[in-house]
């Protein structure tokens, strides 16, 4: 049993300096971040703010150790084992992890230590397993000629991460990074860089060797910029919003062409037809994920494309399914949504919500609740215009959107109608229709009479402005390493 969360908030020991070559320093200028909690408006002040001088720095580390092969010539065995105590000591310090992304983030502790952490941890322990069981491959093209093809680590790899899930995106990247060889320089969210860089002493103990792991706080437009154009950075790795997903690929063009993966934003479609025999059960998924984490998710379903017959019953069911998620204080055991990120977070959702209005649509949800905590309350808006603002752009916020038709067509056409392509679902007992839409559906993962599935042995990633590339499964070993080919001639005997 958990007790006294908010007493061991207040009395944590928070390490707010960047990590570089296996020691906290604080930024060079002594420049630090100032912030306050969504929570309880607490000083939150004192993040290491990082600059290019100590980006260089940590990139030089990373390169000097990677050039040493202190890490890449480790047995993969090695490696594994190394990871996995990796694993065991965030397990043992679970409650602390949690602790500080709930203070900093204002999401709730419950979701973190109970669900976003442990994932994490499986995340790591999956990726561990994996590293000796993942084979590469040899041809025989001619007699006395073979050609191996072989993964190759990229060097020097930098990560950048966003405030909505801090460990499990940071793992999601590190761990396949790290198993290819690769040393890296980590960037988290100035909003949410404390369990990292919790983890980083962790990560030493488990006996990562110095160089090799490394976190530079600071902003994305100082020392997230720094790194991406950072010439010996050989890799860039990114999860966050479209524009700056742009922003990357223009810095590795700037700079020596390096690699980028992106995975940004989403508006993502839930199209329920009217051949859905489970109503009740598509709202229940659909509420829990648009207004979970206070709709800070990037796959988040935030638009309902609904069948006309249907919708009148469908809208019913989801109205009480979203006071399910009336957000409260995310230090309390029992509550499932917590704050919103911050204010100025806050005050865009807001925006959008005002937009919505303007526009002609209707909310049919309850506005009257009274809220004691940064937050929104879930929204959902009913006669929109596809072609509005609401309808189109990424809100990150609890906010849906519900759009009428009168067919299948018109409703693929609506979902596709989108830059963006991360999720996307179809609710239907018709399996023709199943197998047609889900083809049809523009996205990188979609789902069929379900949300948000998760599994750490499939790949998750968008495509359009959503992103390139694919985090989780064996598939993320591909985006860490380049391919070699080596040609063998052998003499006749
Ligand atoms: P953001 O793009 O503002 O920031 C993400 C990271 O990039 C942060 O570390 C930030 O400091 C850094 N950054 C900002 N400007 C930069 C620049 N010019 N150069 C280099 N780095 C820079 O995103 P956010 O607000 O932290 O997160 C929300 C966004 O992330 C949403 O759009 C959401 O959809 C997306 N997201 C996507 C996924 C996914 O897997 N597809 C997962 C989580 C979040």
């Amino acid at each position: 049993m958990i007790q006294n969360i908010k007493k061991k908030a207040f009395a944590l020991k928070i390490e707010k300096r960047a990590f570089i070559n296996g020691k906290y320093v604080n930024a060079l200028d002594n420049d630090i971040i100032h912030k306050v909690s969504s929570i309880d408006g607490r000083d939150l002040s004192g993040i290491s703010s990082c600059k290019e001088a100590d980006v260089n720095i940590a990139v030089d580390a990373a390169k000097k150790s990677f050039e040493a092969k202190i890490w890449l010539d480790k047995l993969p065995q090695e490696k594994k084992e190394i990871l996995f105590q990796l694993a065991d000591l965030m397990e043992q310090n679970k409650e602390e992890l949690a602790l500080l992304d709930t203070v900093e983030t204002g999401r709730s502790f419950k979701n973190y230590y109970f669900d976003s952490i442990p994932k994490a941890i499986q995340t790591l322990r999956y990726f561990a397993e994996s590293v000796d069981k993942y084979y590469d491959h040899t041809i025989p093209p001619r007699p006395n000629v073979f050609a191996t093809i072989t993964r190759e680590p990229l060097g020097v790899v930098g990560l950048i991460t966003p405030w909505n899930d801090p460990l499990v995106v940071a793992i999601w990247k590190f761990a396949p990074a790290l198993l290819m060889g690769n040393s890296v320089v980590i960037k988290p969210a100035e909003q949410s860089s404390f369990s990292i860089l919790r983890v980083a002493a962790l990560a030493q103990k488990a006996g990562i060797p110095d160089g090799v792991f490394n976190v530079v706080t600071g902003f994305g437009e100082t020392a997230g910029k720094a790194l991406a154009l950072h010439p010996d950075v050989s890799g860039i790795f990114f999860t966050g919003s479209s524009d700056v997903g742009k922003k990357i690929l223009q810095y590795a063009g700037q700079s020596n062409m390096k690699k980028v993966g992106l995975e940004c934003g989403g508006k993502s479609p839930f199209i329920v037809s009217k051949h859905c025999n489970n109503l009740h059960k598509a709202a229940q998924v659909l509420a829990k994920n648009i207004f979970y984490n206070q709709g800070q998710i990037c796959s988040a379903p935030s638009r309902a494309i609904v069948d006309n017959e249907i919708k009148e019953d469908f809208v019913k069911l989801l109205i009480e399914e979203s006071q399910n998620y009336i957000p409260q204080d995310p230090f309390d055991i029992d509550t499932e949504v917590g704050c919103i990120i911050n204010k100025e977070q806050q005050q865009r959702v807001l925006d959008y919500i005002e937009k919505g209005k303007n526009a002609g649509a209707k909310i049919i949800t309850p506005c009257d609740v009274d809220l004691k905590h940064l937050c929104v309350l879930p929204t959902i808006f009913d006669q929109v215009d596809p072609e509005s603002s609401i309808a189109k752009e990424e809100i990150f916020g609890p906010v849906l959107v519900i759009i009428g038709v009168s067919s299948m067509r018109e409703a693929i056409s609506i979902a596709n109608n989108s830059k963006y392509g991360l999720a996307a679902s179809i609710w239907t007992n018709n399996l023709d229709e199943a197998h047609q839409v889900s083809r049809e559906l523009q996205a990188g993962i979609v789902h069929v009479n379900s949300y948000g599935d998760d599994d750490d042995t499939v790949p998750f990633g968008g495509i359009k402005e959503s992103g390139i590339g694919k985090d989780k499964s064996l598939y993320a070993f591909d985006e860490y390493s380049y391919v070699k080919t080596t040609w063998v001639h052998l003499d006749t005997i």
